[in-house]
Formats: C-alpha cells, structure tokens, sequence
C-alpha cells in the first residue's frame, strides 16, 4: 500500500510570504511556511480568522490582489515548477486544470445568470481538447458522480433553482471536471446547515479517493479535520506552529494553541459539565508583529523567554513539528540574548 512517505510530492511550499501593504503599516499575512502534499493526501489548514490560511491558498493559485498583497518570498513547487515563476500568460492551464478551488459561497463562484451546463461546459473546453457534446455528456456524468439527481435534465437549471448544499455539489462537480491533481476547499461548509455540512465533506473525501486527487482543506474547525485528513498545519498569525499526521496530532497535540483549538471542539463522549471550552483573548493584529511568540498574550504556559524571541521550531519526532519554547532545548540560554 501507497502511504504518504512513498507518495509523490505534488506541491512543495517553502518559505512563502506574502504581505500586504496598508496605511496602517505591513500585515504579513503569511510570514514563511513551509509544507508538502503528496498524491491523493488531504492536509487540513487550521486557525482562526486572520491567521493566514485563505492568503496561503490564494497565492498558491497566484490569485493574490497587487497591490496591496504581494509574494514577496518563497517558493510554490508544484510538480516541481515553480508556480511564482510562471508567466501569467501560463497560468490558466495550471488553476483549475491541475490545481481547483472551491470557495465558502458558490453563489460567489457561479454565474446567477447562466445555466449550469453553460458554465460547465465553457470550464471543460478551456481546459480540455473535446467537443461541446462531449463536454456536456462530461458534466452530466459529473453532476451524477456528485449525486444531482436527475442529472440530466437539472444541468439546464440555474444556480438559484438549486438549494445550497446542491450547489456547493455543482461546485465540487465543476472544480474536479478538468481533473484537477489538487483540489483547494476554503471553508466549502460553513455557509451550510450541519447535517449537509457532514454529506459535503464526506462526499469531498470519497471524489479524491476515487479520483486520486490531493485536497488542501482549509478550516477554522479541528473537529472537520479529525475524520477528513492525514496531515494538519495549525496557523497562527501568519506562520504554522504545529504540524503533524491527523492522529499524532490528536493524540499529543503540544502548541497551546492547538491544544485549546482541541479542547473547543464538542465532544459527544466526553463530560463537558454544561461549558465548552474556549481560548481567551483575541488573535494578534499582524501588522508589525514584535519578534516573539504572537500567542503569547493567551498562552497559559508562557515563560519570559516567550515574550522576547520567536520559538525556533521542534521536530519531535514521526513528523511532527512545533513552534513553542516548551520543547527548546536552549531556552535558558535564549533568555539572555
Ligand atoms: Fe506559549 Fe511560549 Fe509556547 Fe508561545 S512559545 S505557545 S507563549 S509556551
């Protein structure tokens, strides 16, 4: 059996940043992460709003707004190009034909004012060599491999005649028609009802098992990782603090903030005593961050060294890696510098 290790790495991210410039000073949204997915892995993207998880996709897809947002370092191996250097002109054949996206709100994404076998039909023949009837059987099949009922005959509906779980499905069916090698999710369930939300992301797992395809699933929720991926980068104010395979990370999870982002999941088989736990405090603002811990000011277990330099990151082993003074080995010998 295949497992990630023997994988072929499909993207490579190292080093990226992206910031933005605004009146007020620089937000580094993304501020150096480093992170690989292989074939057919799904690897869930944790944090709270403004932690940099929507910025990091977005410029994997190179669709960051300049100005004000602009790479200013790093690099995005996909396949082993570089995705920052390819000319604009280029790169069409790479989003949505080798990396798709789908967005919280369909409604964002499809034309309210054109069928969806239009719509279906124009994205198949921009990215692949086929005839528009050809396109059309394709899509069909599509809706059907998403569980449209009566495929054939809603696919000359519009977006509106669909109710928000079956267009959230008509997104899926269109982001994956061109086969895409990765699939990007940002939050796809938050704009639905719970018990869709389960059949969505199920439904999501099940197409990139079949098809093979990587998922980056970007979520504020560690309760959706937890049945969904293999691997998971925890963000913080612009950088990963922890990552690690899903189980491992359940198991030992050892930033205090991804301790606490586990502990406000709610549990069914566990007492919670009426009260569900929650991280005080506010997110950093990421405009010019002192160089030290940003969770500092919430941290429970916070030593001085904490609110003076940066954590150098910990490999403790089996892949897992973790930003925090906890795990350094030199901290005594830090606090002085
Ligand atoms: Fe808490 Fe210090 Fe670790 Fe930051 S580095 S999470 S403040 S213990």
């Amino acid at each position: 059996m295949e497992t990630n290790e023997t994988r072929k790495t499909l993207l490579e991210v190292k080093d990226l940043r992206t910031y933005f410039k605004t009146d007020a000073g620089v937000v580094k949204a993304v501020d150096g992460i480093s992170f690989k997915l292989s074939q057919g892995e799904t690897l869930g993207i944790v944090g709270e709003s403004g932690s940099g998880k929507s910025v990091t996709n977005l410029s994997i897809m190179r669709l960051i707004q300049s100005p004000p947002g602009k790479i200013v370092g790093g690099e995005i191996l996909f396949e082993g190009d570089d995705i920052l250097k390819v000319p604009e002109s280029e790169l069409r054949s790479i989003r949505g034909n080798k990396i798709s996206m789908i967005f919280q709100d369909p409604m964002t994404s499809l034309n309210p004012f054109l069928k969806i076998s239009t719509q279906m039909v124009e994205t198949i023949l921009l990215h692949q060599d086929m005839s528009k009837k050809e396109a059309l059987k394709k899509s069909i099949d599509m809706l059907k491999l998403v569980g449209i009922p009566a495929a054939e005959e809603r696919i000359h509906s519009y977006p509106h005649q669909f109710s928000g779980g079956m267009r959230q499905r008509v997104m899926i069916a269109m982001a994956l028609s061109c086969e895409a090698k990765i699939l990007i999710a940002d939050e796809p369930t938050t704009a639905l009802d719970v018990t869709i939300q389960a059949q969505i992301l199920e439904l999501i797992q099940e197409l990139a098992q079949k098809l093979d395809t990587a998922v980056i699933l970007i979520t504020h929720d560690l309760g959706v990782v937890a049945g969904l991926c293999d691997t998971v980068c925890v963000m913080y104010a612009g950088k990963i603090v922890e990552k690690a395979n899903t189980d491992e990370l359940y198991a030992r999870p050892s930033h205090p903030y991804t301790d606490g982002l586990i502990k406000s999941v709610p549990r069914l088989d566990k007492a919670q005593n009426g009260k569900l736990f929650s991280i005080e405090g506010q997110p950093p603002n990421v405009i010019d961050l002192p160089p030290c811990c940003p969770f500092h000011p919430r941290c429970s277990r916070k030593m001085e060294i904490c609110t003076k330099q940066y954590p150098p990151v910990v490999d403790l082993g089996k892949g897992h890696e973790v930003a925090c003074w906890l795990y350094a080995e030199n901290k005594e010998n830090s606090t002085d510098e």
